[in-house]
């Protein structure tokens, strides 16, 4: 679990406000859901021979009632889905939502026990329209974060009926190498033989290399759907790769999956920003109406890690730097007035000396600087000194204030309105 300090959370907040601005153009709200669950949903909805399920949930008993810290957001959605009777107030729902998970794994660079994850689901629309433009769109956020290498896996896992049929035949095929196996892909062939297609065991990857695929197994209409996502990537010219072995370690997908990777370099090929896919069986597993979803979750802290976006600092837009004692209040007034007219700004009252408060200026990412020595406090004037013109000019304090705010209005209005790719950002 990790701590965000101050200097951290410009990008942070960049990427969150990058994400809120793609959901809300794509007709996306969001939803807040409680970080605990009863355990039984996520067991429900997750699968109970799931590594989550298994071996990563942070669990507890609490009186009579079993808790679990959510391990993902989907299930809660569902859940919330259902309990508002979101159904019957809206044909199709499209939410989104941000915060943290929590898993007991074991950790690296990318992998933690507490990560945040930005997510969305699309209730009551079987696809595979909306499949594809999910995915675009997530390419395309992933392009205004300047992630590079951004590579996008899609497989169809088809219906129900797919997977037992598939199942049963990969069982079939593994059980003559049983031997070879892993000890976990041993197990795994009685709870959940799927799984061993993601093992990264050397002899487990051989025996399933000519294992039959899920693709042998698909139906017409799961054919349909899964040609149809295909065409609509092709017609958007969002690149992809048919990877008929991803299966991924959730249970509850059915026909559409899909992974999107990036930034080999920063967080290894097997590292995931992006997994997601379809779970039209899920709403009425738990008691809700047949109601066909899709959804992905996003790992904020590997987006940040992939991103190329920096963020210079933007603490404060204006510092006002008193020289000696005397200057002070007068200063403290100055910066009151600024505040009053949005005019975020800090008053240097260490009584040092210029040099020093202009180097605290730069590290705050202040633009302006109003600096009050003995000369100014007898005329009563200020130094305004414009960091980022190199300019500066002694003005009586009235009009210095003036200038002040028309000169740091107007530069937050062309920050704002630059487009969310632009390089280097003020938070
Ligand atoms: P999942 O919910 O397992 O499908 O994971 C979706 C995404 O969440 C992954 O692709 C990762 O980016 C992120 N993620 C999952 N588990 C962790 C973790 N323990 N630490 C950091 N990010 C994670």
């Amino acid at each position: 679990m990790n701590d965000v300090l101050p200097e951290e959370i410009g990008r942070w907040q960049r990427v969150e406000s990058a994400y809120a601005r793609t959901m809300s153009l794509h007709g996306y709200r969001e939803v807040r859901t409680p970080y605990v669950e009863p355990t039984g949903l996520f067991v429900r909805a997750i699968g109970e021979a799931t590594d989550v399920v298994e071996k990563e949930m942070y669990s507890f008993r609490h009186h009579d009632e079993d808790l679990t810290m959510r391990p993902e957001g989907t299930a809660g959605a569902a859940r919330a889905y259902i309990e508002h009777g979101v159904q019957a107030k809206e044909p199709t729902t499209r939410w989104w939502y941000g915060g943290p998970m929590f898993r007991a794994e074991r950790p690296q660079r990318g992998r933690y026990r507490q990560f945040s994850q930005l997510g969305a689901e699309i209730f009551g629309d079987a696809g595979p329209g909306c499949d594809a433009e999910m995915i675009d769109m997530l390419v395309g956020f992933l392009g205004d974060l300047r992630v590079p290498g951004v590579q996008v896996l899609v497989n169809s896992l088809g219906g129900p009926n797919t997977r037992t049929l598939y199942r049963d035949a990969l069982v079939k095929h593994l059980t003559p190498k049983l031997a070879s196996l892993s000890a976990e892909s041993q197990r795994r062939l009685q709870t959940n033989p799927l799984r061993i297609l993601d093992s990264k065991g050397e002899a487990d990857q051989e025996a399933v290399r000519d294992a039959p695929t899920l693709h042998d197994f698909l139906d017409a209409e799961d054919h349909a759907h899964f040609d149809g996502l295909r065409r609509h990537l092709d017609a958007l010219g969002t690149p992809y790769t048919v990877e008929p072995r991803l299966v991924r370690g959730l249970d509850y997908y059915t026909r559409t999956l899909f992974e999107i990777k990036g930034a080999h370099d920063k967080l290894g090929a097997g590292s995931t920003l992006v997994g997601g896919g379809r779970y039209d069986g899920m709403v009425a597993d738990l008691g809700g109406p047949q109601v066909p979803a899709i959804g992905y979750a996003a790992g904020l802290e590997r987006l940040l890690i992939a991103s190329e976006i920096e963020v210079a600092p933007n603490v404060v837009d204006a510092l006002v730097a008193p020289l000696g004692a005397a200057a002070v209040g007068i200063a403290l007034g100055i910066a009151r007035s600024l505040r009053r007219s949005s005019i975020r700004c800090e008053v240097d009252t260490r009584g040092t000396s210029l040099k020093s408060q202009l180097r605290r200026a730069n590290a705050l990412g202040a633009r302006v600087v109003l600096i009050l020595g003995d000369q100014e406090l007898g005329d009563k004037t200020v130094q305004v000194k414009d960091l980022d013109a190199h300019s500066q000019e002694t003005l009586p304090i009235e009009q210095a204030l003036r200038v002040v705010v028309d000169r740091l209005v107007a530069a937050s209005r062309s920050v704002d309105s630059r487009p969310p790719h632009a390089s280097k950002e003020r938070t």
